[in-house]
């Protein structure tokens, strides 16, 4: 069952690509169907995403789900021209009155950058440009021009008061690390409005379930294997929550056959090397998820489990650099192994 689900993913996803290769922009939308559940497949906010539904009318209802990423995507993403964040970074020093959507991301992402001290932080901006993962001219920069960047870095940088957004002088913010957790969450809440009662949506790889799937089963989601990406090192069986990982292996390029990967250490000005090559987090809130994912990333596994010791609202899957997999409590009865390249060991409260 499970690797027909991966299998339908597979295919879906290959055709997509194989289908839109050399039209990066195409956003045109996918749909099929087995066994009475719908499956839209369509390129959005820089990543393929795949949502599937059962329900009543579901073809209309995933066309509207499809509708409100795109609109999305057009508000928040930091290239479009009718960007809201890019009207942000451009003003907010004068001080801006933004949007729900936009004051619930900054919320969720201030919150995230007290609990990992910084390491998760949406002002990360003018690192994340400056190393060329804004517009693809990669470059590793000399450290000068880091020291110059980290100038105008912190979150304690942004004032947020019933949706008025402050921001210091030459800061800026970047949703990249949040937007799809949250649009995940808000587009679940639109198909359950519509009277949909069970779907998986993938935002890139960023899940968002509910309900049960097409054998009356909770879902299950394999958790990639970072080193192997035609594997998967095991799977999470679950429903209602958010899936959230955040890989070293997701986007990275290579100079002088170093990797230098797309998650910055807001600290250092470098690409985080925290002994993690990837963190998965599952919690209720998309958003959260999100940041978190990236957060604990930075802060690396110790770290990594003092908060999650502290907040108690989330579990978590953690991939270290030698190969071992940790898993935290909440997850034992849920998580099933499927890889002899690691070790596992669950951490207890
Ligand atoms: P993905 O978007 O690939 O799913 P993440 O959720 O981990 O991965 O987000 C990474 C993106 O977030 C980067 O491309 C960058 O835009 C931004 N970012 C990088 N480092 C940080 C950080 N320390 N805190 C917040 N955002 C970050
Ligand atoms: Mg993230």
């Amino acid at each position: 069952m499970l690797i027909k689900e991966k299998r339908r993913l597979i295919i879906l996803i290959m055709s997509i690509l194989f289908l839109l290769s050399g039209c990066s922009k195409d956003t045109t939308l996918y749909i099929t169907e087995e066994n009475g559940m719908y499956t839209a497949s369509f390129l959005a906010m820089d990543t393929v995403m795949s949502f599937s539904i059962i329900g009543i009318n579901a073809k209309a209802k995933i066309q509207k789900a499809y509708d409100y990423i795109m609109a999305f995507d057009d508000t928040y993403s930091a290239h479009s021209q009718n960007s809201e964040v890019v009207k942000v970074n451009a003003e907010a020093s004068n001080g801006i009155l933004i949007s729900d959507n936009l004051a619930q991301q900054i919320n969720t992402a201030l919150k995230v950058s007290i609990m990992t001290n910084g390491a998760f932080d949406i002002t990360v901006f003018p690192l994340v440009n400056l190393w060329g993962f804004y517009d693809g001219n990669y470059t590793v920069p000399d450290s000068d021009s880091i020291e110059k960047a980290i100038k105008s870095i912190g979150y304690e940088k942004i004032k947020l008061k019933d949706n008025m957004l402050y921001l210091e002088k030459d800061t800026q913010i970047d949703l990249g690390a949040i937007a799809k957790g949250y649009a995940g969450e808000k587009t679940a809440q639109l198909l359950m409005n519509l009277g949909i009662k069970s779907g998986m949506l993938s935002l890139g790889g960023n899940m968002q379930i509910f309900g049960l799937n097409a054998y009356g089963s909770k879902w299950n989601i394999a958790i990639q294997d970072p080193n192997d990406n035609n594997a998967y090192v095991g799977i999470i069986h679950n429903t209602d929550c958010s899936i959230i990982t955040s890989g070293s292996y997701q986007r990275y390029f290579e100079k002088d056959s170093k990797k230098y990967h797309h998650i910055i250490d807001p600290h250092t000005g470098y690409p985080a090397e925290s002994g993690l090559i990837s963190v998965t987090v599952i919690a209720d809130n998309g958003a959260y998820a999100d940041a978190l994912s990236t957060g604990l990333f930075v802060t690396g596994l110790d770290k990594a489990i003092e908060i999650w010791k502290e907040y108690q609202d989330f579990e978590a899957v953690f991939i270290s650099d030698n190969n071992i997999i940790y898993i935290t409590q909440g997850l034992a009865d849920k998580f099933t192994s499927s890889s002899e390249s690691y070790s596992f060991e669950y951490i207890y409260r």
